[in-house]
C-alpha cells in the first residue's frame, strides 16, 4: 500500500491518506472529508461489514477500484460506539487547516490533515460511549528487573473522571488484581507479552491486552515524564512510589498522551493502593460469588445490582469500586458505617439528599470532555447544574453534627468555587445545543453586544420575509420563495413554469439577476437581497464569534477549577453511596455489623441478599434466615470450620455464599442482611462454589476444581475465610472422598482459617471427632410420605442420608427408574457397612507429615535455605555457581 510506486500513481489526496494510514496500521482510519469520515481500502471493507453500512468505491488506485465507505460526522459517536464494542481502535483524522489556506498554496494542494486522536476502549470520554455507572479504566503493567526479585506494578486511569491509581502486584495475583479493577484495556511492554510467568494470566484476559513498544515503560525516564504531565519539576510532593509503579504510571500517562495527541485530560495525582488495605478476593471467587455480574455475564442478578440504590453515575461507580475492593482496616470501615448510621437516624435528611442528588449531572465526565476540548455547551451546563446542586446539598448538611466521612464531603463541597457558578449562571442559557458551533447557548441579556447582533440578525430575517411578499406581488407569482443554501446564500426561486415571467420583460430582467437554472425551477437574486445577505451573515457570524469567545472563557475557568470540581464530585459520590446504602439497609432491614481485628465470625439470622430479594419479588416465599458461628471455640485463638451436609436443593450453596457476601458487605462498609453480625476482618476470601466447566480453555470440571482448590490451600491464612462447596465431586468416589478429606485437614491444621465446607461425602463428618475446631452442620429436611421437604434451615449435626432419590423423583424421573434406584441403593448401603472408609477415622493418623513440614516453615528458613535464597544465579558465572553448590552441599 505504501510503496513509492503506489504513491507516485496516487492522487495527492490518496497520497496523503496512504501516508497517514501507514503510521496508524493498527487502527481503522476515519479520514475527514467535509461532513463525512471516510474509510478506504481494507479499512472500508472491515468497517462496512462491522457497521452494516454500504461499501462503495471512489476512484482507482494502481488500476483497481478503491473500496470506500463513510459515516456522517454528526453520527460518528454511534459508529464509534459500535466499533469500540467490537474491540476495534479508530484513528480520527481531521482537517487541520482552513481549506482556503490550501487553495492559496495552489489549486492541486490538499487540505492538511492529521490524526488528532486515537479512540481505544480504555481512553474514551464521549457520553454515548460510556456507561454511567461503570468506570472506564486504562491499565498499564510494568516490570522492573533488579534486586532479588522482579517487581510488577499496575497503574490505572479513568480519563473520563481523572482517577489515577497505582499498586504493586505479583505474577501469582496479577489476574486477581486486574479482574478486580476490570480495565477496558491493559497495556504492557511487548517484551512481556510472551513471558511464560505472565502468559496464563494474559491468556485469560484475552482481548483487552494491548502490547506496546517497550520504550513506553522505560523506568529511567518515568519520573520525568509524569512530572512533565503535571507541570511540576519533581514528584516529591506526590508521595513515594516504587520504580515499578513509576514505570507503570508513566506508561499509562504516555499512552494517554499518545491517544489524545494534542490534549491532556486532567488527571488526579496517582494514588497508591496498598494490597494490605484491601480484602483480597481471587478471580474465581469474584466470579463464583457473582459480585458484579452473574456467571452467565448478566449484571442483573449480581450482588452489585441488589445493593445499588444510588441515583448518580458517580455514586454507582464508587459503589462498584467499594464492592470490588472491600477494606481491611476496621477504623476505615467504621467511618463508612458511621455515615450510614447518621443518615438512618435522619430519614428526612436522607430523602432530601437523594432528591438533591437526582439533579446531579455527571460532572467529572463533563469536566474531562471540556478539558480535552471535546466538550460542548451541555457540558458547561452540567458543571453549572453540578455546582448548583452541590451548593444545595452543602446547605442540607451544614450546621449538623456529622461523622467523619460526611464531614469531609461537606468540606469538599464548600471548597467549590462559587464564582464559577455565578459566571456560568450569568452566561449560559437554558436550552443548550450539543455543539458550540451551533451557537445560541449564551443567555439573552448576558452581553449587550451579542443581543444587538442577534436583534440585527433576527430583524433581517423579518425583512426577508417582507421582501418575499413584495417580489411575489411585483411579479404576480404567488409561489415565489426566498430560500437559502450554503452555495448561493439567499436567492429567489420560481418554478420553471413561472420562469418566463421573470426573463421575458426587460423590466424584470434588469431587476432580477439570473443565478441558476434547475430542472424545474429557476433562481435569481437582487442587489437588495445580496446586501441583506451580507448583513445577516455578518451579524450571525459575529454573534457566533462572541459566543465562542464566551465559551472559551467559561471553559478555561472550568479547567482552572478542575481540582476542586473533582473533589466536589467525589464528595457527592460518597454522599450518594451513603444515602443509597442507608436506603437499602432500611428497605431490606439490614443491621450494622461489628467489625474488629479479631477472628470472630458470628452471624445470627443471616440472609442471602440477592436470593432474598428475588424470593420477595416472587411474592409469598420468605427467605429462611440462618446463623453461622465460626468464632474460635472457647480457649482457642483460631477460627472454626463448619462441615455442612445435606441433600441437594437443601440450600447449602445459598448458605455458603451468603456468609461470604455478608463478610464482603461488612468490609465495604455496608449494613448486612442479618439480625446481628460480628466479623473479625477477613484478609483474603476464597470460594470454590459449584462446578463450572471451562471447556473453552480445555480443562475439565475436575481440573478446574483442583486448580482452584490448590490456589486456596496454598494461599489462605489464619485470617482468611474459605468457602468450599462439593470438593472432589468430579471424580470417582474414593478419589473424591480422599481429596476432600485431605483438604479439610489441611484447612484446619495448616491454613487455620475460618471456613465453610459443604460436602455430600457423609464419611467426612467423623473428622469432627479429631479436629477440635471442626463442627458439623446440616440442612434440615422433613420427610413426608416418601417425599422430602426442604426446610432450608441450618442445624447442628450431620445429615443421615442424601435424599438423592427423593430429589430425582421431584425432578420427574420415571417412577420405574426411581424404584429401581431404591433397590440398588439398599444393596450399596449394605455393602458400605464393610467399606474401608468408614473405619478411616480410627486407623488413619492425622496429616502428620504435612503438619511437621508446616511447623518447620513457621520456624523460618534453615541456614542452607537462607544462603540459597541470597544467591542470584543471573549474576553468577557458571564456575561461581558450581562453587556455590559445593559450598552448600558441605553444610548439609
Ligand atoms: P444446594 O446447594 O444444597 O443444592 P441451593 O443452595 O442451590 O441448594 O438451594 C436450592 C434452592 O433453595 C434455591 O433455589 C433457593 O432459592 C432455595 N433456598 C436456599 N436457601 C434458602 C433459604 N434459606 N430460604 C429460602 N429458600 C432457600
Amino acid at each position: 500500500l505504501v510503496s513509492d510506486a503506489s504513491r507516485q500513481s496516487a492522487t495527492p489526496m490518496m497520497e496523503q491518506y496512504i501516508e497517514i494510514k501507514a503510521s496508524n496500521p493498527d487502527s481503522l482510519l476515519f479520514y475527514r472529508m467535509g461532513d463525512f469520515y471516510e474509510l478506504f481500502f481494507d479499512d472500508a471493507v472491515e468497517a462496512s461489514r462491522a457497521l452494516g453500512i454500504t461499501l462503495t468505491k471512489r476512484g482507482q488506485h494502481m488500476g483497481h477500484d478503491i473500496p470506500m465507505c463513510g459515516v456522517p460526522v454528526h453520527a460518528a459517536d454511534d459508529y464509534l460506539q459500535k466499533l469500540i464494542g467490537l474491540d476495534y481502535r479508530v484513528a480520527v483524522c481531521e482537517q487541520v487547516e482552513d481549506p482556503a489556506e490550501a487553495k492559496k498554496r495552489g489549486s492541486k494542494s490538499v487540505v492538511r490533515r492529521d490524526v488528532v486522536r486515537l479512540v481505544t476502549p480504555g481512553t474514551i470520554t464521549e457520553e454515548k460511549l460510556l456507561s454511567p455507572g461503570e468506570a472506564n479504566y486504562l491499565m498499564a503493567l510494568a516490570r522492573i528487573k533488579g534486586g532479588s526479585e522482579p517487581q510488577l506494578a499496575l497503574a490505572w486511569i479513568d480519563i473520563s473522571t481523572g482517577i489515577f491509581r497505582l499498586a504493586e502486584t505479583e505474577a501469582s495475583r496479577l489476574l486477581a488484581d486486574v479482574m478486580r479493577i476490570e480495565p477496558r484495556e491493559l497495556i504492557l511492554p511487548d517484551t512481556l507479552f510472551a513471558d511464560p510467568e505472565l502468559k496464563p494470566a494474559l491468556d485469560v484476559l484475552g482481548r483487552i491486552v494491548m502490547p506496546q513498544p517497550a520504550v513506553l515503560f522505560d523506568s529511567a525516564t518515568a519520573e520525568r515524564r509524569i512530572a512533565q504531565y503535571y507541570g511540576v519539576t519533581t514528584l516529591d510532593g506526590f508521595g513515594t512510589y516504587s520504580r515499578a509503579e513509576l514505570a507503570a504510571a508513566s506508561a499509562a500517562v504516555a499512552y494517554v498522551e499518545k491517544t489524545q495527541i494534542a490534549e491532556r485530560p486532567p488527571l488526579g495525582r496517582p494514588e497508591r493502593e496498598s494490597s494490605a488495605s484491601t480484602l483480597f478476593i481471587d478471580p474465581a471467587t469474584r466470579a463464583n460469588l457473582e459480585l458484579t455480574k452473574t456467571l452467565s455475564g448478566d449484571r442483573n442478578g449480581s450482588l452489585l445490582k441488589a445493593l445499588d440504590r444510588t441515583v448518580t453515575g458517580g455514586g454507582a461507580r464508587l459503589l462498584a469500586e467499594r464492592l470490588m475492593s472491600p477494606l481491611t482496616d476496621p477504623q476505615a470501615i467504621h467511618d463508612r458505617l458511621d455515615s450510614l448510621e447518621a443518615l438512618l437516624a435522619e430519614p428526612s435528611l436522607r430523602q432530601a439528599l437523594k432528591e438533591g442528588l437526582k439533579q446531579m449531572p455527571d460532572m467529572p465526565r463533563a469536566l474531562s470532555r471540556l478539558a480535552l476540548d471535546r466538550g460542548g455547551p451541555r457540558d458547561l451546563g452540567a458543571i453549572r447544574q453540578g455546582l448548583e446542586t452541590a451548593a444545595l446539598i452543602a446547605g442540607l448538611l451544614e450546621n449538623r453534627h456529622l461523622p467523619r466521612e460526611l464531614g469531609e464531603a461537606l468540606g469538599d463541597l464548600k471548597a467549590l468555587p462559587s464564582t464559577l457558578a455565578l459566571q456560568l449562571g450569568h452566561w449560559l442559557g437554558e436550552d443548550l445545543p450539543l455543539l458550540k458551533r451551533d451557537g445560541g447557548f449564551v443567555r439573552e441579556g448576558a452581553s449587550s453586544e451579542l443581543d444587538e447582533l442577534r436583534a440585527l440578525r433576527d430583524q433581517s430575517r423579518r425583512v426577508i420575509a417582507g421582501l418575499q411578499l413584495q417580489y411575489a406581488e411585483e411579479t404576480g407569482i404567488k409561489s415565489l420563495k426566498i430560500k437559502h443554501n450554503n452555495v448561493l446564500g439567499y436567492f429567489i426561486e420560481v418554478t420553471a413554469g413561472n420562469a418566463g415571467t421573470m426573463t421575458d420583460s426587460d423590466e424584470a430582467k434588469s431587476r432580477f439577476i439570473h443565478r441558476q437554472t434547475m430542472a424545474n425551477a429557476m433562481r435569481f437574486t437582487t442587489p437588495e437581497l445580496a446586501d441583506l445577505e451580507s448583513r445577516i451573515a455578518n451579524a450571525a457570524g459575529q454573534a457566533l464569534e462572541l459566543e465562542l469567545e464566551a465559551f472559551e472563557a467559561m471553559r478555561a475557568d472550568v479547567v482552572d477549577a478542575a481540582e476542586a470540581l473533582k473533589r466536589g464530585a467525589r464528595a457527592l459520590a460518597v454522599l450518594d453511596v451513603a444515602q443509597g446504602l442507608a436506603h437499602l439497609a432500611e428497605e431490606q432491614n439490614y443491621c450494622r455489623p461489628t467489625v474488629d481485628a479479631s477472628v470472630t465470625f458470628a452471624i445470627s439470622g443471616g440472609r442471602h441478599p440477592v436470593v432474598e430479594q428475588a424470593l420477595r419479588r416472587q411474592a409469598g416465599t420468605a427467605f429462611v434466615a440462618n446463623s453461622c458461628d465460626l468464632s474460635p471455640p472457647s480457649g482457642a485463638k483460631l477460627g472454626a470450620i463448619w462441615l455442612l451436609t445435606g441433600p441437594n436443593m437443601g440450600g447449602k450453596s445459598t448458605f455458603l455464599r451468603q456468609n461470604a457476601l455478608i463478610a464482603i458487605m461488612a468490609q465495604m462498609g455496608s449494613y448486612v442482611p442479618a439480625e446481628s453480625a460480628h466479623i473479625g476482618v477477613v484478609d483474603r476470601l476464597f470460594s470454590r462454589v459449584g462446578a463450572s466447566d471451562d471447556l473453552a480453555r480445555g480443562r475439565s470440571t475436575f481440573m478446574v476444581e483442583m486448580v482452584e482448590t490448590a490456589a486456596i490451600l496454598n494461599q489462605a491464612t489464619d485470617r482468611s475465610l474459605v468457602i468450599l462447596d462439593e470438593i472432589g465431586r468430579g471424580t470417582a468416589t474414593f478419589d473424591g472422598l480422599s481429596i476432600a478429606w485431605a483438604a479439610v485437614e489441611h484447612l484446619h491444621e495448616v491454613n487455620c482459617c475460618r471456613g465453610l465446607f459443604a460436602t455430600h461425602f457423609h464419611e467426612l463428618t467423623v473428622l469432627s471427632e479429631k479436629l477440635p475446631r471442626l463442627s458439623n452442620a446440616t440442612m434440615r429436611v422433613k420427610e413426608w410420605d416418601g417425599d422430602v421437604i426442604f426446610l432450608h434451615e441450618v442445624g447442628p449435626g450431620a445429615a443421615d442420608r442424601s435424599y438423592g432419590i427423593q430429589v430425582a423423583r421431584l425432578a420427574g424421573l420415571p417412577s420405574s427408574v426411581v424404584e429401581r434406584a431404591r433397590d440398588v441403593l439398599a444393596k450399596l448401603e449394605d455393602a458400605d457397612r464393610k467399606n474401608p472408609a468408614s473405619q478411616l477415622i480410627d486407623d488413619l493418623p492425622l496429616f502428620q507429615v504435612a503438619i511437621r513440614r508446616e511447623e518447620a516453615r513457621r520456624a523460618g528458613p534453615s541456614k542452607v535455605e537462607a544462603e540459597l535464597a541470597a544467591l542470584n544465579p543471573d549474576d553468577m558465572t557458571p564456575r561461581e555457581a558450581l562453587e556455590a553448590l559445593y559450598a552448600l552441599k558441605k553444610k548439609l
